[in-house]
């Protein structure tokens, strides 16, 4: 099993205390096994992706709002949809929704390359620089929709989604290695997603059904028009 990298150690004193208990939460609690997942969300320090005023709470068992109406997942939910990507130090990753960037720092430590979409340019901004203030060099963040894919450097092993659209967007579909993972939360409403794994095959892709959820709407081509209808 690979370690945290040492990259990260520097911040890694910080919150040490409440950072470990999000672990052991992550295990004990929510049945998280992959240790490799448990591994890279220890080194990667979340107090550093949310609004300073928030820093005390960014290891609760919550999601927390972040700049420009958008949040930074829960602990569980970034633990669990990088556990369903299966990823190893070869996967090269989209990721659509990167918002304070604190999946794609999680995802740089597992895989070979991250790139992150949001589409909203001054989160953009902020998440690329943070990345980059912690010495991780294997995560891109750029601005533009997501629900396009990134064709120019696909296909992808994983595709993840961390903004809830009415369907699985064609694009990324298309953009899916075979064998290639892509989890995104799918659902009429807010209310009403669920968290959609799908796998593509040599004869077509699979779709799993891993439980209700609730994210901010994916606004685009192939998500929602506006906010008012997520
Ligand atoms: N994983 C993020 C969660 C961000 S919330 C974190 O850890 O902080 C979801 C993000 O998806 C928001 O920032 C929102 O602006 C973004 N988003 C919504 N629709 C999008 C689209 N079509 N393309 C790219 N980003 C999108």
């Amino acid at each position: 099993m690979s370690s945290a990298p040492l990259q990260l150690s520097k911040t890694s004193s910080e919150y040490r205390i409440p950072r470990e208990r999000m672990i052991e939460r992550l295990r004990g609690h929510y049945g998280i096994r992959d240790t490799r997942v448990l591994d890279a969300m220890r080194a990667v320090p979340r107090h550093r992706f949310v609004p300073e005023a928030l820093q005390g709470r960014a290891y609760g068992d919550h999601a927390l709002p972040i700049a420009a109406n958008q949040t930074i997942s829960q602990p569980f939910i970034v633990a669990c949809m990088t556990e369903l990507l299966e990823l190893d130090d070869r996967s090269r990753v989209l990721e659509i929704g990167a918002g304070s960037g604190y999946q794609t720092a999680v995802l740089a430590q597992l895989a070979a390359q991250v790139y992150a979409i949001e589409r909203i340019g001054d989160l953009a901004r902020e998440a690329q620089a943070r990345i980059r203030q912690l010495g991780i060099y294997n995560a891109t963040v750029k601005c533009f929709d997501g629900t396009l894919g990134w064709s120019a450097h696909s296909p992808y092993d994983a595709i993840l989604v961390a903004a809830g659209g009415p369907e699985v967007p064609e694009p990324l579909l298309a953009q899916l290695k075979i064998d290639g993972r892509l989890v995104i939360p799918v659902g009429d409403t807010r209310e009403a997603q669920r968290l959609v794994r799908v796998i593509r095959t040599d004869k077509g892709y699979t779709r799993e059904d891993h439980g209700a959820c609730a994210f901010v709407p994916l606004i685009g081509h192939y998500g929602w028009k506006s906010k008012a209808e997520g």
